[in-house]
C-alpha cells in the first residue's frame, strides 16, 4: 500500500513560503493515499502557472499541458483508459480565462473526472496580473486602477455548466480540503473543486486571515441540502463577506459520460486496447 512519500518526487517545492499549493500539494498526496490508490493508477494533468509548477513534484503520471488545456488531456486519458483516476489541476488564470470553454464542456459532457482549481485571484507566475476572478477595481500589474469588470466565480460557472459535483475549499484548512478531494475523486461523473488559497506574495488583499473571517462551512449548517441545485447557486456566488466551502452540490444519481454511450454498453476493451498502428502512407503519396 502506498506511503504519502511514496508521492514524492526527488523535485522539492519552490513555491514561495506560505503559498497556498504547498496545502494543494499535501493534502493531494494524503487523499491518494487514503484512497488506496498506487501511483501508477493517477494521472494529473497541469496547466502553465504556479500551480503547475508541481507538475515534477507528484509521482504519478503527469502531463504539463499548454495555458488553458490541462482539462482536455484529463478527458482523452479517461476515456482512453477508464481504469485510471484522473485529476485535471489548474489555476483561475488558465482555467477560468484561456480555457474556461474546456471546463463548461467537460461538466456538461459529465465526463469521470475531477478537476482542481487553485484560486488566487491573480496570475501569479507572470506577477500578479488580474484575473476574471479579481474584484472589480481592485488594483493590480494589468490595471494599476483596477479592472473596470464584474468577476466571476468558479463554482458558480461549474454549476450553471451542470458539473455533477461542485465543491469548494481552502487552502488555510487541509483537513477539509483532504476530505473534499475524497469525495471528489469517488464521485462518479464530473467533480470540481474550487481552492481558495492565498498568494502570498503577489495578493495583499485576499491574504489567509481575510479569507478566515469570512469563510463558513456548509457540513456545519445542518439545514444546507447538497442535492439542491439551486440552493448551491444561491450559495456559491458570495465571495465577499460569507464565502462557502463544502460540497456545494452533488448530483448522487449522476452517470458519467462513458457510461451513456450505449454502443460500448458491452465492449469487453478499453479504448486504450483497441489503438492500432495505421499506415498514412497512401495520404502521404496524394501530396506529393
Ligand atoms: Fe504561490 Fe504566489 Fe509565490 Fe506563486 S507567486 S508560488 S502563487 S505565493
Amino acid at each position: 500500500m502506498a506511503q504519502v512519500n511514496d508521492y514524492n518526487t526527488r523535485v522539492k517545492p519552490n513555491w514561495c513560503p506560505g503559498c497556498g499549493n504547498f496545502a494543494v500539494w499535501t493534502s493531494l498526496k494524503q487523499t491518494l493515499v487514503d484512497l488506496n490508490l498506487e501511483p501508477h493508477q493517477v494521472v494529473v494533468t497541469y496547466d502553465i502557472g504556479c500551480s503547475g509548477n508541481g507538475a515534477d513534484k507528484l509521482n504519478t503520471y503527469a502531463l504539463k499541458s499548454l495555458h488553458g488545456r490541462t482539462i482536455p488531456p484529463a478527458v482523452g486519458a479517461k476515456l482512453a483508459n477508464p481504469d485510471l483516476t484522473v485529476i485535471s489541476t489548474g489555476g483561475d488564470g488558465g482555467i477560468m480565462e484561456e480555457g474556461v470553454n474546456h471546463l463548461m464542456w467537460a461538466a456538461r459532457s459529465n465526463y469521470d473526472i475531477t478537476v482542481f482549481l487553485h484560486n488566487n485571484q491573480r496570475f501569479a507566475l507572470t506577477t500578479g496580473q488580474q484575473t476574471v476572478t479579481t474584484k472589480k477595481g481592485e488594483p493590480g500589474k494589468t490595471a494599476p486602477r483596477g479592472i473596470p469588470e464584474d468577476s466571476i466565480v468558479p463554482a458558480h460557472v461549474a454549476l450553471i455548466s451542470k458539473a455533477s459535483f461542485v465543491a469548494r475549499g481552502f487552502g488555510g484548512d487541509p483537513a477539509q480540503l483532504v476530505t473534499l478531494m475524497k469525495s471528489a475523486i469517488k464521485h462518479k461523473g464530473f467533480s470540481f473543486l474550487e481552492i481558495v488559497q492565498p498568494c502570498v506574495t503577489l495578493n495583499k488583499i485576499n491574504t489567509f486571515d481575510w479569507f478566515r473571517e469570512r469563510i463558513y462551512k456548509l457540513e456545519e449548517k445542518k439545514d444546507y441540502d447538497n442535492s439542491n441545485w439551486h440552493k448551491a447557486l444561491e450559495v456559491s456566488q458570495d465571495m465577499e463577506e460569507n464565502i462557502a466551502t463544502g460540497i456545494l452540490y452533488e448530483d448522487k444519481h449522476s452517470i458519467p459520460y462513458s457510461d451513456r454511450l450505449s454502443h460500448r454498453k458491452d465492449s469487453k476493451t478499453k479504448l486504450v486496447d483497441e489503438v492500432k498502428a495505421y499506415s498514412i502512407d497512401g495520404y502521404i503519396e496524394e501530396f506529393v
